[in-house]
């Protein structure tokens, strides 16, 4: 048995002992390398320049967990809007269901936070202080010396400092990015929990992405194995033409004149980020990466044969049958739509204005003794959930009751506003120490009332008995 070929029970990243055989991919360019690195890195900038994007004064995604209130470019949500969540949720099961269906693994070889961040920044480091894949394969053999302990030492100190970067930006989502940039000028003791959250973070980017790698994709995705639910012989896969390259280069027993175009030069295996050999047919293992079409691309414009012994493809194609797509891909097409559209509609229906009282902290009641007045204070939450501001005045109808507030007027725009205001009246009102005034707020373009809410007054019992 050749140091390629595996056993059938003994997965590519574990020797005959079943310790870890750390993988090395060595370097490859092609067509389906440059589309990638170019997605990869699209994907990169979007996550780290999106938190800093500001409109309107409002971080255009900012996911505020302690207020509850989150802004999606330009919508918000808060906590009592939890529920559309479960319809994104379902809503996006049901796309990568039919994405997979159709495209087969492609999340996993294109947008994958694990592949983005492995491929683009972890092995761009690791390429650049300890050089090419054959190089770290004979550096990961050599005995522990001054060369190996620098090269390391570098290539992990790198890692920390891209990890707490990639979790500074993520933090940067819940927390604001402008607020966070405050908190890393002061000491980590006045923000301890924030400080620790950044350090665990850290730690388990670190681990993932530096070491565990693609033990991650083979033994703990969820979506690893979900795939192979939704997937059928009509799927896109990365597949070896067996027809075509079999019997390769130096099988025993086989004519030259016979062999197939499989040269046996193992690039396809050595640039596999996963270890496997994609000639042994689809595999679990398998995240679709495309290294190996490229590597086999690269050797047979060297042999002068025709470009695509790997390549993307189906079981049904390799096997001279027709495409067919299921009655599963419509299904999970028509799901997909079905969520999208409940989800708008539940979104258009929702309250789009509306208050809520709340009394002032203090105490429930002032009295003005020279007035014989009393003063209640309150807060109003006002939430307006549209992109079209709306000016709104704040008002008592009944002229017995006065209100004073600096938010009489004001303008309010997809936003969730807290208003103070007091209402002042005379003591005479008062029954058992209770009266009843409505407060409404006028929509001062039309001239309509739009919200109306009923105020509890209290006061002093004893005084009007
Ligand atoms: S077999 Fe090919 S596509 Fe699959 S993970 Fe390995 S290199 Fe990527
Ligand atoms: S790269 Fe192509 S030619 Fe070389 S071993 Fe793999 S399939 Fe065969």
């Amino acid at each position: 048995m050749s140091d390629y070929e595996l056993p059938e029970n003994r997965l590519s990243t574990t020797d005959e002992s079943g310790d870890r055989v750390y993988i090395h991919p060595h370097d490859v360019k092609g067509k389906w390398t440059n589309l990638r690195k170019k997605i990869y890195w699209g994907l990169i900038l979007f996550y780290l320049i999106v938190p800093w994007i500001v409109i309107n004064g409002q971080q255009i995604i900012k996911l505020d967990l302690p207020k509850r209130e989150f802004y999606i470019f330009g919508a918000t949500f808060y906590g009592h809007d939890g529920p559309f969540l479960i319809f994104v949720l379902f809503g996006f099961l049901f796309l990568i269901s039919y994405i997979t269906s159709i495209w087969g693994r492609v999340w996993c070889g294109y947008a994958c936070p694990q592949t983005v961040f492995i491929d683009t920044i972890y092995r761009f480091i690791e390429r650049k202080v300890e050089g090419s894949g054959p190089k770290r394969d004979k550096l990961e053999r050599s005995p522990w010396n001054s060369e190996k302990i620098f090269k390391r030492g570098l290539k992990w100190f790198l890692y920390t400092v891209a990890s707490m970067h990639i979790v500074h930006s993520g933090i940067g989502y819940f927390v604001g990015t402008h607020e966070l940039l405050h908190i890393t000028m002061k000491s980590p003791t006045s923000n301890m929990y924030l400080f620790i959250l950044m350090l665990s973070l850290t730690l388990i980017i670190l681990i993932d992405f530096g070491w565990f790698r693609e033990q991650f994709c083979i033994i703990a995705c969820p979506y690893g194995r979900f795939q192979s639910l939704v997937m059928d012989e009509s799927s896109l896969i990365v597949a070896y033409d067996t027809k075509r390259g079999e019997p390769r280069k130096r099988t025993k027993g086989v004519a030259v004149d016979d062999i197939g175009d499989c040269v046996n030069c193992n690039r396809c295996v050595n640039v596999c980020p996963t270890g496997i050999d994609i000639r042994d047919g689809l595999q679990m293992e398998c995240i679709a990466c495309t290294m190996c079409i490229d590597a086999c691309d690269e050797i047979m414009l060297k042999v002068n044969k025709p470009e695509g012994l790997i390549r993307y493809t189906t079981e049904n194609e390799l096997h001279g049958k027709k495409n067919k797509k299921g009655p599963r891909v419509y299904i999970y097409l028509a799901l997909f739509i079905l969520t999208c559209m409940t989800l708008l509609f539940s979104l258009e229906n929702r309250e789009h204005l509306k208050a809520q009282i709340l009394r002032g902290s203090n105490s429930p009641y002032q009295e003005i003794k020279s007035e014989s007045k009393i003063l209640n204070h309150f807060k109003v939450r006002v939430r307006y959930m549209n992109s079209n501001a709306l000016e709104l005045q704040m008002k008592i109808v009944n002229s017995d009751f006065e209100l004073i507030s600096p938010d009489e007027e004001f303008e309010i725009v997809n936003e969730n506003k807290l208003l103070t205001f007091f209402v002042k009246f005379d003591s005479n009102l008062l029954k058992e120490g209770r009266v009843k005034t409505n407060l409404i707020f006028i929509d001062m373009k039309t001239g309509k009332e739009v919200i109306h809410k009923e105020l509890s007054l209290v006061g002093p019992i004893n005084d009007n008995p």
